[in-house]
């Protein structure tokens, strides 16, 4: 089929005015929040049903064409990045939430759903849906099972794998594959929903997504750790953990980050801290009691000078709507922001604090550290402008000693952003090339002409 051809079976698919060509289209559509390149796609195109979708997916490897979905952009891995003369299939007309069963704890939807969207309406119901990146406000459920996100939240309640009950997705024919089902308990078959969590669009396009739900905590404390000292905050980190308490979030921000969120969100935090915890306990009513009792003993014991308690949901509201804002904030400040990922140990949060300042300190970079410091997830973000290509040198170097270090401490390179391209070329990195060459056997088999989101993840199949 020619290219003229191929746009036309598209236009027949999903409609003449769901496939866009324009270069500013285009544009729009070659770069996503990962400091990458970008590259332009030959079209984009937005099916408003899964029939079209399947049929998209289908045509495309008819005519070996790659083929980006993209939910909201938000990646920070280059996850949507598209091929030259690939397609971008978008879902944000596949946004409807089919289901929300309060009886039974889950919910069905599509894949264009906007995370914070669907908590609200979860919430509504009085359950709850506990994965909340930092990106909600934005972000679609597809995307976040497909990087299978993480959270403020993920420290107690886990990261988006923990909900996902069962997928239905498009292999690479359009064909249907359908895993995981609406009961609690399910083993029919392979476990394919675990395969296409976190498999970044490589290896199946999501159309339909069960989400197990949970009641609402009946009870919730928010506090904010004040400490003058970095490694007193990052000691409480681990300090807590040890004690076998396992707050709801338990967050972490350097002094650098505390004053860009400050002057950003004027939400009352205290500009001269060298270091904030942010903790939230929830649960039964006494338990929370007891439980923010020792945090803040724990707190105190290794240094801070000052701890305050939210007394409204409105006061609470705004300080996590401040930590949020956090990269935002710190994108601000410079023309070009690179937010690592870094994951260790909880039990070695001390260690990677103190290596970053190392890190900031030897290539002369600005570096801001936040981040769900009680699951290990640091978030050390490089404040740069990369037409300075000296500096951007100097950030390569800084981001593969953040890499090193982490793995060194027995980590990882990514604790919630993925791989994408932006990761790829570290993978073996962290596991071996047999790993690397397993992951690719499973990618040929499934995708032999290798265009659903080529070169992610794996690298080039
Ligand atoms: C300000 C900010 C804060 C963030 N905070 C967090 C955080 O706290 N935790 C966290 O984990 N991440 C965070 N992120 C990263 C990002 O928001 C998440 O990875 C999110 O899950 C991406 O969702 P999206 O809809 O934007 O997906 P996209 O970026 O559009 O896509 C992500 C990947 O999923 C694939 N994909 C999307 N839909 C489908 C589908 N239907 N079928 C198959 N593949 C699909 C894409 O091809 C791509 O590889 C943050 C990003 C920003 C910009």
């Amino acid at each position: 089929m020619t290219a003229t051809h191929f746009l036309k079976a598209l236009e027949e698919v999903v409609g003449k005015d769901n496939v866009f060509t324009d270069e500013a289209d285009r544009a729009v559509y070659a770069y996503d929040a990962a400091v990458l390149d970008p590259v332009m796609p030959a079209a984009v195109v937005r099916p408003s049903t899964p029939e079209a979708l399947g049929r998209v997916v289908g045509l495309c490897n008819e005519n070996a064409v790659p083929i980006t979905v993209r939910g909201a952009g938000t990646n920070l891995s280059g996850g949507t990045i598209p091929k030259a003369h690939g397609v971008v299939v978008l879902t944000n007309a596949l946004n409807r939430i089919l289901e929300i069963n309060v009886e039974d704890l889950y919910a069905v939807v599509e894949p264009g759903v906007i995370t914070a969207k669907f908590a609200a309406a979860v919430e509504a119901r009085g359950l709850f849906y506990p994965p909340d990146p930092g990106s909600q406000a934005v972000s679609t459920l597809g995307g976040n099972v497909a990087e299978n996100a993480g959270g403020l939240r993920g420290l107690k309640y886990g990261v988006t794998r923990d909900y996902v009950m069962g997928l239905e997705f498009f292999d690479v024919n359009g064909d249907v594959v359908k895993t995981g089902s609406r009961t609690v308990k399910c083993v029919t078959g392979y476990n394919l929903a675990s395969l296409l969590v976190g498999s970044e669009g490589t290896l199946g396009v999501i159309y339909k997504i069960i989400l197990k739900l949970i009641p609402q905590p009946q009870h919730r404390k928010s506090m904010m750790a004040v400490f003058d000292h970095v490694l007193g905050a990052s000691q409480t980190v681990a300090a807590i953990i040890a004690e076998k308490i396992v707050p709801a979030t338990l967050e972490f921000l350097d002094n650098f980050t505390i004053r860009a969120v400050e002057s950003f969100s004027r939400a009352g935090l205290p500009t001269e801290a060298a270091a904030l915890l942010l903790i939230e306990v929830d649960g039964h009513p006494a338990q929370v009691e007891e439980d923010a009792a020792k945090v803040e003993a724990i707190c105190r014991k290794l240094g801070a000078q000052r701890l305050r308690v939210a007394e409204t949901a409105q006061e609470r509201d705004k300080v996590w709507e401040a930590r949020r804002a956090a990269l935002s904030a710190l994108a601000k400040l410079k023309p070009t922001v690179v937010l690592e990922d870094a994951t260790v140990p909880r039990s070695r949060i001390p260690e990677m604090v103190q290596a970053v300042q190392e890190i900031a300190a030897k290539y002369h970079l600005t570096i801001g550290t936040f981040g769900h410091a009680g699951d290990g997830n640091l978030h050390p973000t490089i404040l740069t402008d990369r037409r300075n290509s000296e500096e951007w040198h100097r950030v390569e170097k800084a981001v593969e000693e953040i890499f090193d270090r982490a793995l060194a401490l027995g980590g990882t390179l990514s604790g919630e952003h993925g791989i994408g391209l932006a990761k790829a070329p570290f993978m073996e990195k962290e596991t071996t090339r047999a790993t690397l060459e397993y992951s690719r056997r499973i990618k040929r088999a499934l995708d032999p002409k290798n265009i659903l989101n080529p070169g992610k993840v794996i690298g080039e199949a």
